[in-house]
């Protein structure tokens, strides 16, 4: 653990605070940025749940209130609209960075938003963290592997990126993260950690947001026909939000930096993925074929290995488990006027 003891018996955390020896822990203060949104409103809801503080920090670009509104009143609970791309002062231990659009159609919108939030919003989360010594995790990306020429992928590969697609605000942009996140580490001795992570789905998902989980589903539950891009035989590998979650925190609290990469092995095609949406929708749901995207990586799937043998984990959840329990939550929002 970070946390030491100083020679007049006091124990200093990360973030600098002072604990006489002997006293219960308090709770420690964790930022996430881009709490509001998908993975984050998972994350903070477990950190809450053991106890410690968390500051969200989002600008709501694709995050929601809706996310977090069940923390509201909580004393444990703060969230301040603020965008990353501008500086901050706060006083805490732990910093979850993650904000940054994930959806394809999200971070093509405004690819100069993207790269800045990327970039100078992960320079400023990372200043942050050294001027409190605060511990630092970031979440980077499958796409950090472009269109892969190796297959499954291990954190040994640099990837096959194009630099000056419509995807490279992103998947450069993590690159990029990455890369300031170490120099961070090696210059100026900031702990840090990295997570790539791999296409993720549950509950909270936009209703809207272009992922290929997120449409099928909504697509069948509202009686439309699924949008199959190109062929359908490129895959991906599905990891239920609760796994990652999981994985988030044990390599926040591990002692391994990474790059780890957090997904679910278990591998898809497209037309694949619709027949278990199918399956688990609506039995008469029927696809229909639409161009492919610029750049769309042929297959992904991660090799875990690494994140098996050094952190103890691993995904619990199969896609024909986890779909169902998005589908609840889809239903019901599809259902209500507000979403
Ligand atoms: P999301 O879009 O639901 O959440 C991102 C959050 O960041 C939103 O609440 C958004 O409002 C906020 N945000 C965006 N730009 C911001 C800015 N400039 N300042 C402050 N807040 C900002 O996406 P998600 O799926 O929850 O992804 C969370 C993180 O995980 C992202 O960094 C993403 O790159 C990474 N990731 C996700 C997946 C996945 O499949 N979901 C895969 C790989 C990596
Ligand atoms: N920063 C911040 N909050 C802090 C400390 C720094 O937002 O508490 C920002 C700061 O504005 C700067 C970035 O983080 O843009 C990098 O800070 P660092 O101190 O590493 O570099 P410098 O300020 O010397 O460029
Ligand atoms: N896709 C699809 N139909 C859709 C949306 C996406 O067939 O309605 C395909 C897309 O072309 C890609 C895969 O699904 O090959 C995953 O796309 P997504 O946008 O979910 O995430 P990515 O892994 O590309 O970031």
């Amino acid at each position: 653990s970070y946390r030491s003891v100083s020679s007049d018996g006091v124990a200093v955390s990360g973030g600098g605070r002072r604990v006489p020896v002997g006293l219960k822990k308090p709770p420690k203060r964790i930022v996430v940025t881009g709490g509001a949104g998908f993975v984050g409103s998972h994350l903070v809801d477990k950190i809450l749940a053991r106890g410690d503080s968390v500051i969200v920090i989002d600008n709501f670009f694709t995050g929601r209130k809706d996310n977090v509104m069940h923390h509201f009143g909580n004393p444990r609970f703060e969230l301040i609209r603020h965008d990353v791309v501008e500086p901050i002062l706060l006083e805490v231990d732990e910093i979850y960075h993650l904000a940054c659009p994930a959806s394809p159609v999200h971070y093509k919108y405004n690819p100069i938003k993207t790269i800045k939030t990327n970039v100078m919003g992960t320079l400023n989360m990372l200043g942050l963290a050294k001027r409190i010594g605060a511990r630092f995790l970031l979440t980077s990306t499958s796409e950090v592997y472009g269109d892969p020429l190796e297959h499954p992928q291990k954190e040994t590969y640099w990837g096959h990126v194009n630099p000056i697609g419509v995807r490279s605000c992103y998947d450069e942009g993590k690159r990029t993260a990455e890369t300031l996140t170490m120099d961070y580490h090696r210059g100026a001795g900031l702990e840090v950690r990295i997570a790539r992570i791999f296409n993720t789905y549950g509950p909270r998902m936009c209703l809207d947001d272009g992922r290929v989980v997120s449409n099928f589903v909504a697509q069948a539950l509202r009686k439309e026909p699924m949008t199959v891009y190109g062929d359908g035989k490129q895959t991906r590998s599905f990891q239920y939000v609760s796994d990652l979650v999981d994985g988030l925190v044990v390599l926040m609290e591990g002692e391994h930096i990474g790059p780890f990469n957090l997904g679910n092995p278990g591998e898809f095609t497209m037309l694949e993925l619709a027949e278990v949406v199918k399956e688990t929708v609506d039995s008469s749901a029927t696809i229909e074929f639409r161009p492919n995207t610029a750049d769309d990586p042929h297959m992904r799937k991660p090799d875990i290995s690494k994140a098996k043998e050094l952190l103890n984990w691993e995904p619990k959840i199969t896609l024909r488990q986890g779909l169902p329990l998005m589908v609840t939550d889809f239903q019901k929002r599809i259902l209500s006027p507000q979403n």
